[in-house]
């Protein structure tokens, strides 16, 4: 299906993210129904990467680039340039539902320099291989001048358990301004339960937790993950004191969060800016809520030096300059110039 130009930009990216997002979690199915995983270790043991992820990044970055050839596209994954794309990675089509919604006025004309695209091929990869398939996600956070504005969240193996053959993919998206679609919430959710990370946990994570006085802890994986519980109602909050999060896993968590009404930032409560050449890493952690976002700032805020010392006092780095200089080729490559080996090399983006 063609999109008329005169549909705005961002319409076209979300709608054509949509279509890539369940191209994606495909290709993760996929790779689960075949068996081999090809798990390779990044910088240690919990921080792992599969088939899932690389096939996945290429489908994803190689698609949307086809399609938005001037925009910044950061994905997770450092891939090899040379590997060659199969035809059917590219997914080229739109999400009509998207398109039945109109534009929030304030982001019918963004160009194309204005936005930068964060791209996870697969959160929760370390929950993948060990069979907590409802911990996956697929995401794509599309920023605006900067701040999270439209994100896909995609679930491969939604409901695993309840469906023979890993469940169903299942897709929530959301635009500011606009709203989220593709779930349904809780009507009341008591107590105050808290999730956070089930595999990079430490000592400030825990008291942090502890400090906001949940009644229960959800230990999942996934940023994704983590935030559909907070967007279906099934937990309060979202808390981790840690920099191991990077701007692919909150970006479009945020932009959806946002878009209902949540809220999403560093645990002091300070936005998470996602520019092109940004640090990767979330250096002030992630804290997100359905409500009551200051009162969890708060609570952390009693903590004090002793316990957010070793956490705080490491700085943002600089953008590297591989970031930058990507950045530069990203921009300039017309899609005609394109072929199907050498876009890996042009979107693939150095992680920290
Ligand atoms: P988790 O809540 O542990 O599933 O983490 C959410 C996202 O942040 C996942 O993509 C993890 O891979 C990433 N992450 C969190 N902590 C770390 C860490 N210490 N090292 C590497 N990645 C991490
Ligand atoms: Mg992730
Ligand atoms: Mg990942």
């Amino acid at each position: 299906m063609a999109v008329a130009e005169t549909v705005p930009l961002l319409m076209r990216i979300v709608s054509s993210s949509v279509a890539v997002s369940y191209r994606a979690a495909k290709i993760a199915r996929d790779v689960l129904s075949k068996g081999d995983l090809g798990i390779v270790e990044k910088s240690g043991k919990n921080d792992v990467q599969t088939e899932a992820d690389r096939s996945a990044q290429r489908c994803i970055v190689a698609s949307l680039h086809k399609q938005f050839p001037k925009i910044a596209i950061y994905g997770e994954e450092e891939l090899a340039p040379t590997t060659k794309i199969p035809d059917d990675f590219i997914e080229l089509g739109f999400d009509e539902e998207v398109l039945k919604h109109e534009c929030p006025k304030h982001l019918q004309n963004i160009p194309d320099e204005k936005i930068v695209i964060w791209v996870d091929p697969l959160d929760g990869t370390k929950e993948f291989t060990e069979g907590f398939l409802d911990h996956v996600t697929v995401l794509i956070g599309i920023a605006v001048n900067g701040v999270a504005t439209a994100g896909i969240i995609n679930q491969p193996f939604h409901d695993y358990e309840a469906f023979p053959r890993y469940g169903k993919s299942r897709c929530i998206w959301g635009i500011l301004g606009l709203g989220a679609f593709g779930f349904e919430r809780n009507e009341n959710l008591d107590g105050r339960i808290i999730t956070t990370t089930r595999s990079h946990s430490d000592y400030t994570i825990t008291k942090t937790v502890q400090a906001c006085e949940p009644s229960e802890v959800l230990r999942v994986g996934g940023a994704g993950h983590k935030v559909l519980l907070l967007i279906e109602k099934k937990a309060h909050a979202y808390v981790f004191a840690s920099q191991g999060c990077k701007k692919w896993d909150t970006c479009a968590p945020e932009a959806i969060l946002h878009a209902i009404g949540g809220k999403l930032s560093d645990i002091h409560g300070k936005p998470i800016p996602y520019h092109a050449n940004v640090v990767h890493k979330n250096t002030g952690g992630v804290l997100a809520t359905v409500e009551n976002h200051d009162w969890y700032v708060d609570k952390i805020k009693t903590l004090g030096e002793e316990t957010l010392a070793k956490f705080e006092s490491v700085k943002p780095a600089p953008p590297t300059l591989e970031a930058t200089l990507s950045q530069q080729k990203l921009n300039v490559t017309p899609a005609d110039k394109v072929d199907g080996n050498n876009k890996q090399s042009q979107c693939d983006q150095v992680s920290q």
